[in-house]
């Protein structure tokens, strides 16, 4: 049986990974089907304190990795399917494969927020997109217009990123006000490479008939004027929904699915604790997930040591 299951590999599970394995806990760490996490889909992170210059997003999440597995953490390849937490031991199938846990730590993320139009899932992967790092330097996108939706940090910095490839980025906001950092807005504003589209949606992606994207239908939401922009990509950044419909019903979480830990990081099951962006809908950041993946890693020991007693 495992003492320690951790479920994810972004910056909450592997700091959980590290934490647990010093404890010699030796932590099974599951990847899911994005190992390392949205942040490896970044480009420069420039907020991880201790990196002054900046850091890749996938280099950062490398290292960590790195770092756990020098303690003894196992990181494997797989995607938890079911899990049953009605008793002890804790029970999971890993890709068709029973795992008994004595704690599961749940860092299983959050993932890209859809708009959801029918023409944008008709056009997922031939022209509409949700990282800009990692399709923003395909061939069809080069010296092309492109359109980004949303307001805040990602969206700013995916328009800022595609600069170097398209012929121009215009970044299409609900609003006339960014939501993104002073930092991020000021940047963004300042870069001739990018037209604000302000107080509009999209409504359409075109041409679902070519089976690309040929440009999108704009409704402008202040006059209700409707225009269309030629593009032959759209990125879509308007955040993220936490990855938990896996635990719904078994574990306790808010009406948006973001799990609500009881005290600390345990949750309403015995031996179960989460961590990072599947349970904060507040900070979202890097290092609030590793310091959380920290703090379950810490309350998952302590467990531990009160069951072995
Ligand atoms: P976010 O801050 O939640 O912003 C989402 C944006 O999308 C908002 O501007 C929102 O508009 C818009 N939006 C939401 N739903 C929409 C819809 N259905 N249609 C059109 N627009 C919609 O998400 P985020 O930018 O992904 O950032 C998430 C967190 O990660 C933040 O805490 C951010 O600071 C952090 N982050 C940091 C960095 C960095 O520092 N390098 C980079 C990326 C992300 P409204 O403004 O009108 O609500």
């Amino acid at each position: 049986m495992e003492k320690v299951v951790i479920i994810g590999t972004g910056c909450a599970g592997l700091t959980a990974a590290l934490y647990t394995a010093r404890a010699d806990l030796s932590p099974l760490v599951l990847t899911g089907t994005m190992p390392g996490g949205l942040l490896t889909t970044t480009s420069i992170v420039e907020n991880f304190p201790g990196f002054p210059e900046g850091i890749d997003g996938y280099e950062l999440m490398t290292r960590m990795q790195k770092q756990a597995e020098r303690f003894g953490a196992r990181v494997q390849f797989g995607t938890v399917e079911s899990v049953d937490f009605g008793g002890s031991p804790l029970k999971l199938v890993v890709d068709g494969d029973p795992i008994e846990a004595q704690t599961v730590i749940i860092a299983s993320g959050a993932g890209h927020r859809h708009l959801g139009l029918e023409s944008e899932e008709l056009l997922e992967k031939k022209g509409v997109t949700y990282c800009a790092t990692c399709d923003g330097a395909l061939p069809m996108f080069r010296n092309q217009p492109l359109v980004v939706v949303g307001g805040g940090d990602s969206a700013c910095e995916e328009a800022s990123y595609l600069t170097r490839f398209a012929s121009k980025v215009y970044l299409v906001h609900r609003r006339n006000e960014l939501r993104a950092s002073k930092i991020m807005a000021e940047r963004t504003l300042a870069n001739p490479k990018i037209e604000m589209v302000w107080d509009s949606a999209v409504t359409e992606v075109l041409d679902v008939k070519k089976d690309e994207v040929t440009g999108v239908r704009l409704k402008n939401l202040k006059t209700g004027q409707e225009s269309t922009l030629d593009c032959a990509g759209l990125f879509v950044a308007i955040g993220h929904v936490p990855n938990t419909g896996l635990f719904k019903g078994i574990v306790d979480m808010d009406e948006n699915g973001y799990i609500q830990p009881k005290r600390g990081t345990e949750t309403n099951i015995p031996g179960v604790f989460v961590a990072g962006d599947c349970s904060d809908p507040v900070y979202r950041q890097a290092i609030t997930a590793a310091g959380l993946g920290c703090a379950s890693a810490i309350d998952a020991e302590r467990y531990l040591a009160a069951l072995n007693a």
